[in-house]
């Protein structure tokens, strides 16, 4: 039997509710002709260049993407734009485009459960219900320094790894973990009381007023690897759901490509002795 796009949409509202995203997102089928046949989907992060021409090459009638390719205003899907571009190019190859972002983000099992899945912890639940937090236990205590070895080992590879802020030898039992950007979470999961919380695109103040207040220690890692990981419980969704292929895509669409640590600085120079 063939599987529609306007099945697959059905499917993907069905576990994330389009009217469970926030107020200024944009969820839903971006690209595409409910009536139109899909035997294969691409899951990815993004839809970028690098994703569609993945989705192409895979012979993939539809693709399903995290983030918004079209968030905000736009006035022109001209080629000469990049969004643009994107859009002809999705439409000439016969690829749909379906969005589950913030929905995804509050759905249980969503995003979260997936990073939480990802690093092993126990007793995961959401911190609040409706919210995109999810808290759990390590399967045994650790300094804070081996955990974030530990999680920068566990989540798919990227260029800057995980930085983490907090004290080195602080004792880790209980975690948070949210998908993506996270720094409005951080009130909340102080008052949570957990031990460490790891999140994606942290700043300086905000950690370091958070750190000062005593809140938990902050794993930072790269975007996309903190939402990856629900590529996968995605993929055994759909295929539960539907008659579909799935790729989860690999592709690190992650905008920081390179770290490079700081070098130890030269020794000072040496003193001339006096005659
Ligand atoms: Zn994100």
């Amino acid at each position: 039997m063939t599987t529609t796009v306007g099945e697959v949409v059905g499917a993907m509202l069905a576990r994330y509710p389009a009217d469970t995203a926030e107020d200024w997102d944009r969820v839903g089928l971006v690209v595409g002709d409910p009536a139109a046949a899909v035997r294969r989907v691409l899951l990815a992060v993004d839809c970028v260049p690098e994703t569609v021409d993945e989705a192409v090459a895979a012979g993939a009638e539809m693709m399903v993407v995290h983030h918004p390719l079209l968030l905000r205003g736009v006035h022109s899907v001209a080629t000469t734009t990049y969004k643009g571009a994107a859009v002809h190019r999705l439409i000439r190859s016969g690829i749909a485009l379906l969005v589950a972002h913030t929905n995804a983000d509050v759905a249980s099992p969503g995003v979260s459960d997936a990073l939480a899945a990802r690093l092993g912890l126990l007793d995961v639940r959401p911190l609040r219900p409706d919210g995109p937090v999810r808290v759990g236990r390590l399967s045994e205590p650790r300094p804070f320094a081996e955990l974030a070895r530990d999680v920068a080992g566990r989540l798919p590879a990227t260029a800057v790894g995980v930085r983490a802020a907090g004290d080195p030898t602080r004792t880790v039992e209980t975690m948070a973990v949210a998908g993506g950007a996270g720094d409005t979470f951080l009130a909340e999961v102080t008052a949570a009381g957990v031990d460490a919380f790891l999140t994606a695109d942290l700043r300086h103040h905000p950690a370091s007023e958070h750190l000062a207040g005593g809140g938990p220690a902050l794993l930072d890692a790269a975007h996309w690897a903190t939402e990856r990981p629900w590529l996968d419980a995605l993929a055994l969704e759909l295929r539960a759901d539907l008659s579909v292929d799935t790729i989860a895509s690999d592709v690190v669409t992650d905008v920081w490509t390179v770290h490079a640590p700081s070098q130890p600085a030269d020794p000072p120079p040496a003193t001339k002795e006096r005659p």
